[in-house]
């Protein structure tokens, strides 16, 4: 790594010691305002107070921490889960000028020395620590006689058994309060599940806390969900406008992720494959490779993705269903984390539910948790079969009220029909039913359409009334039913009897035609091949005029080539939303550079003199 660059003493950079959270918004990251409650969470932190802070992805949680850090006396100490991803952390703090240092145990004895005196000296803004290191004596004495300017619980979620990322370590931070009075916490989040957040407070010790939440809605992210048909082509599709981007491609299995990055490389797609049965270093290598590369398909397990702060996300893919409508907000809140358009999309079918249920069956939770786990599975359900607008159904199921129509979901862009399918639902309840609740929906539509083979022959189910009785209506809409009698709740499947469908008591009011059934048509898939590169973030960086684009271009190479020299990733430099504001108000001097977002005056005395000449070459 190269010091070449060495940190400058964030005193340097203020006429006085006392800075107020204003100027260090301004004067260290270089930006003009806070956003939303950012400025009451600072404030409620400098001056001492505990915070638990649930905002979605992108809303700015880093500076609710860093700033109150910088403000009050003594060392920020932040608890983060992930060693791999402390340096880079570590690496951006620096880069603006901040004294921040990593405590984990790939330092060295000389480097941990260094650290230690540093923080002594109380020569240190921030401390990042894993959770394991902090509740150790160790660590209690290397704090000891230092001042300790607050502790940040990041992704706080983690104390968490509701959640998906559980870490028995984050339960022991919950002596925090009692070991350090008076040292003001604040535990951050982007899960938004009341279960989550109650656990968080009570497992913290936050009871006394301040909450602090905001809409979790993420405007800038599109949202698609799409029935599952020949899923390869579908990706290829979908990834075809995302050509030069970054983004990640969630599987549910690690043979499959392998798979895919292979076949995706054979289809000109430069793809990694990331899952938790790799060796620890090709992880890190594929990890660091997607955060250092601006144009890197990652396909992944839910293994990869906390904690990555990659802020130009374009796109994730789920080729199978997540476990929840938790974890598919979560997966997909990582694209888009700088405010650009981004896209998400999902394909998924039948099979996928009866996996998923199969998963939650076979595990070995108490009865209970398997109940929640299956109700928390019919909700995903009914989003990916929702008739209105997605935006509209995921925010529902985290409490917010959405008036729906949001125009950046595939339902709104393309209006879903519906029908009256009251009889066609009695007639595949009565295949269910007639043939015993023994079968899975394959075997239930062979029934319907008349399809006599070995099987129907076999169990005798040519010979029964509804054998045929389906016969005008096509295999795939008969899928669909059955799909969507899942997410209404009249069938379920029955793992013990290997995915059969079973009728739930609901189906009863069906049969009685006291309750009418209303059936969202599937929309064909398109065939026709997109055209590639016009993704909405494409569209957002061609807003800019032909000769800023241009301008543009040069600076991003400009910002690799800092980065490739300084081993940290390009956004560590600056993010690409800087470099537009560059191209477009193109700055003639460092004096004018300081009023770009995301250039502060640590920033402009490192890297201005290459922008401003990147510019004045280009303009002259
Ligand atoms: P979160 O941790 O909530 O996902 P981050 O802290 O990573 O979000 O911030 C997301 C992006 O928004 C970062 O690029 C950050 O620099 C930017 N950002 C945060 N606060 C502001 C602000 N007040 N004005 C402009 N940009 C901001
Ligand atoms: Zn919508």
């Amino acid at each position: 790594m190269t010091q070449s660059r060495s940190s400058i003493s964030l005193a340097a950079l203020f006429d006085t010691v006392a800075a107020t959270p204003l100027d260090v918004l301004k004067r260290v990251y270089g930006y003009d305002a806070f956003r939303g409650k950012q400025q009451a969470v600072v404030e409620h932190i400098t001056g001492g107070g505990d915070a638990v802070v649930l905002f979605p992805t992108g809303a700015g949680k880093s500076l609710c921490f860093q700033i109150p850090a910088l403000c009050r006396q003594g060392v920020g100490i932040v608890i983060s889960p992930l060693i791999a991803l402390m340096r880079d952390q570590v690496e951006a703090q620096k880069q603006l000028g901040v004294r921040a240092a990593g405590l984990n145990s790939s330092l060295s004895r000389e480097e941990f020395f260094a650290v230690r005196d540093a923080i002594r000296a109380g020569e240190l803004d921030l401390l990042y620590v894993t959770p394991e290191r902090i509740v150790t004596d160790g660590f209690a004495e290397l704090v000891a006689d230092a001042k300790v300017a607050l502790f940040a619980i990041d992704e706080a979620h983690c104390v968490s058994q509701w959640g998906h990322d559980f870490r028995p370590e984050y339960r022991a931070l919950g002596m925090l309060g009692e070991r350090y009075p008076g040292v003001p916490r604040i535990a951050l989040t982007a899960t938004a599940d009341p279960h989550t957040r109650d656990d968080i407070i009570e497992r913290l010790g936050l009871g006394d806390a301040q909450v602090f939440t905001t809409s979790f809605d993420r405007p800038n992210i599109s949202y698609d969900i799409a029935e599952r048909d020949q899923p390869r082509q579908q990706l290829l599709r979908f990834l075809s406008k995302h050509e030069g981007e970054s983004g990640i491609v969630y599987c549910l299995s690690r043979a499959k992720v392998e798979d895919t990055a292979e076949w995706l490389n054979t289809q000109g797609v430069r793809a990694l494959p990331y899952h938790a049965g790799f060796d620890r270093a090709v992880r890190d290598a594929n990890q660091d490779a997607f955060l250092k590369e601006e144009n890197l398909c990652l396909v992944a397990t839910v293994a990869f993705g906390m904690g990555i702060d990659k802020p130009d996300v374009r796109y994730v893919a789920h080729l199978d269903l997540p476990g929840s409508v938790e974890a598919y907000y979560q997966e997909t809140g990582r694209a888009g984390r700088d405010g650009l358009p981004s896209e998400v999309w999902m394909a998924y079918g039948m099979a996928d539910v009866v996996q998923r249920r199969r998963m939650i069956d076979e595990g070995n939770a108490a009865e209970d948790v398997k109940r929640i786990e299956r109700g928390k599975l019919a909700a995903l359900l009914a989003i990916c079969e929702t008739a209105g607008c997605r935006r509209k159904a995921i925010l529902a199921h985290f409490g917010e009220a959405h008036a729906g129509g949001c125009g950046n979901c595939d339902t709104c862009r393309n209006p879903v029909e519906t029908w009256d399918g009251t009889e066609a639902a009695i007639k595949a309840l009565a295949a269910v039913y007639r043939t015993g609740e023994r079968f899975g929906a394959g075997h239930v539509i062979d029934v319907l359409t008349g399809v006599e083979n070995e099987k129907t022959q076999r169990f005798g189910h040519t010979e029964m009334p509804v054998f045929g009785a389906g016969k005008d209506i096509a295999p795939r809409i008969w899928q669909s039913i059955f799909r969507q009698l899942l997410a209404m709740g009249l069938v379920s499947v029955d793992h013990s009897a290997f995915g059969a469908l079973k009728l739930e008591e609901e189906a009863r009011a069906v049969f009685r035609r006291e309750r009418e059934v209303l059936f969202r048509k599937d929309r064909p898939q398109s065939g026709r091949k997109p055209k590639a590169g016009n993704s909405p973030a494409a569209r957002e960086r061609s807003n800019l005029s032909g000769s800023d684009r241009e301008l543009f271009e040069l600076l991003r190479a400009e910002r690799l080539a800092i980065a490739k020299d300084l081993d940290v990733p390009p956004y560590v430099v600056f993010p690409d939303t800087t470099l537009i504001a560059l191209a477009r108000e193109r700055p003639s001097d460092l004096e004018e550079l300081l009023d770009i977002p995301g250039i502060g005056v640590s920033k402009r005395d490192r890297f201005g003199e290459a922008f401003l000449a990147v510019i004045e070459e280009f303009a002259g």
